[in-house]
């Protein structure tokens, strides 16, 4: 009898977490988006906030912004996601943090780099994201490219 090739658990570069930890998703960000758990750390809030853009998850992005700066609501339009990297993740203290990260995505053939500095709050043992500077020029970012 043949075996569903999708009912067959085969490690393969398309299981690998979209974060770029290397890690499978399912042990990375895939849990947290899943709301099985929460992330740790700020800066694996920001890889499965990454995460979540590529898989278009609005409501796990908005489950993990800060009410005071949440947008009332996301509407993400198809991007090509083309990678992470975690630049810095600095702890300021028990409740606060911060992550330096460069994203790069394409919309429309056209190549983009978002280099930005977040900020992230822990509020009742959850971190959110507050909001972010640009890295470079130090002016707010606004998401607009991303709705
Ligand atoms: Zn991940």
């Amino acid at each position: 009898m043949l075996q569903c090739s999708a009912m067959k658990k085969t490690p393969s570069t398309d299981d690998r977490c979209s974060c770029g930890s290397g890690s499978a998703l399912s042990d990375c960000c895939g849990k947290y988006l899943d709301g099985n758990s929460t992330a740790p750390t700020a800066e694996q809030l920001m890889r499965s906030r990454y995460t979540a853009y590529v898989r278009m998850n609005a409501p796990y992005l908005l489950a993990t912004w800060h009410a005071s700066t949440r947008p009332p609501h996301l509407d993400l339009s198809p991007t090509q996601w083309l990678g992470l990297t975690i630049k810095r993740h600095e702890v300021q203290d028990a409740d606060h943090a911060i992550v330096e990260f460069i994203a790069r995505y394409k919309i429309g053939g056209r190549a983009y780099k978002l280099h930005e500095t977040s900020r992230f709050v822990r509020e009742e043992g959850r971190w959110y994201y507050v909001d972010g500077d640009d890295a470079l020029t130090g002016t707010t970012i606004e998401m607009r490219h991303l709705k």
